[in-house]
């Protein structure tokens, strides 16, 4: 396997850009700013110029009707103004003023975060009157890949619309189903002794990454998101990276991880762990029964999710993925 230790600004930027965890479309939408400055030549951009390409990119963009947040029925601060824009309710002179004040006040502080990481290298400093762009961005954008970055940004976009688009046509379907478990489930427990009863089940090492875990910083997953199945049984439960677990949030995980907590709770039962009764009253007393049962909750959960909520996509497995692996390595150690 490819061993990378250090980052390259680029490596950092695809990070962000490709990794981060959006919860709408502005950290795109704040990079195509950053590249289209790059190619501009503007060093030292005001919120006003902020503003005016942010506004550009949003109001051609809104054209294709795609939602721009992770959100049932509400819409980002870009979205109203561009519709009110568009609806002639106000001027562009005033369109812009409202950009300035409302659309920066997280997305600029955050975009070198990672979750709670703060990345090494900065694209931009933050000042008064807005930011200056840095080397960094420069040397991201010098060998004339501007374009491809841009095609990539272009896809990431799409990429969030489409899955923001699915939780709206999704919502009843998924309510249902949430519902069925809600009837079945029970309040949060204390999933915290699970650290220990479980360590020694992966070697120290994440569930969905295969990187030694910090010791200190171990997270309790619910591998089928909690969301829906209201409950903490052990069966399915594993440990993961702080950052795994909140990139992978409330999506379900590919079929090689259930296949993989299927294996995990197979080697618990025969050796005779204490948590095997608990198994087993949960999945069925054959090995049969209990991998049917399994993979039966999964494909229940998956046919009202749809194959689009599978973290990453079907093939996603970080545990290949040797520069998902290096970026945890990198996280992790600091
Ligand atoms: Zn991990």
């Amino acid at each position: 396997m490819e061993e990378r230790q250090i980052f390259t600004d680029k490596d950092i930027w695809r990070v962000i850009t490709l990794y981060g965890l959006n919860t709408s479309t502005y950290k795109i939408a704040l990079a195509e700013t950053l590249n289209s400055l790059v190619r501009q030549g503007i060093t030292n951009a005001s919120y006003e110029i902020l503003a005016q390409e942010f506004f550009k990119l949003y109001n051609k963009r809104l054209d294709n009707g795609m939602p721009q947040l992770n959100h049932d029925t509400r819409y980002t601060k870009m979205e109203q103004i561009v519709t009110r824009f568009k609806g002639g309710a106000v001027d562009y002179d005033e369109a812009i003023a409202y950009v300035k004040n409302n659309a920066f006040d997280n997305v600029i502080p955050r975009f070198h975060n990672l979750n709670q990481f703060d990345l090494p290298q900065k694209f931009y400093e933050i000042t008064k009157g807005g930011i200056v762009l840095t080397d960094s961005v420069f040397n991201v954008f010098n060998d004339n890949e501007s374009e491809a970055l841009h095609n990539e940004l272009e896809a990431r976009w799409s990429l969030l619309e489409s899955a923001f688009a699915m939780k709206r046509e999704n919502a009843k379907l998924i309510n249902d189903i949430k519902r069925f478990y809600l009837v079945r489930g029970y309040e949060r427990t204390d999933i915290t002794y699970m650290r220990d009863m479980l360590n020694g089940y992966q070697e120290g090492r994440c569930f969905y990454c295969g990187e030694m875990l910090d010791q200190n910083h171990i997270h309790v997953d619910h591998v089928i998101p909690r969301t829906v199945l209201n409950h903490d049984e052990p069966w399915n439960l594993a440990l993961a990276h702080e950052y795994c677990n909140e990139h992978k949030n409330d999506a379900l995980p590919s079929r090689y991880y259930v296949q993989k907590l299927v294996d995990r709770n197979e080697r618990l039962i025969s050796s005779n762990h204490p948590l095997s009764k608990k198994i087993i009253e949960a999945l069925g007393i054959t090995p049969l029964k209990r991998k049917t049962e399994t993979f039966r909750i999964y494909d229940e959960i998956l046919a009202a999710f749809g194959a689009k909520n599978i973290w990453g996509g079907e093939n996603f497995k970080p545990e290949n993925d040797p520069f998902y692996r290096s970026m945890i390595r990198y996280i992790v150690k600091r």
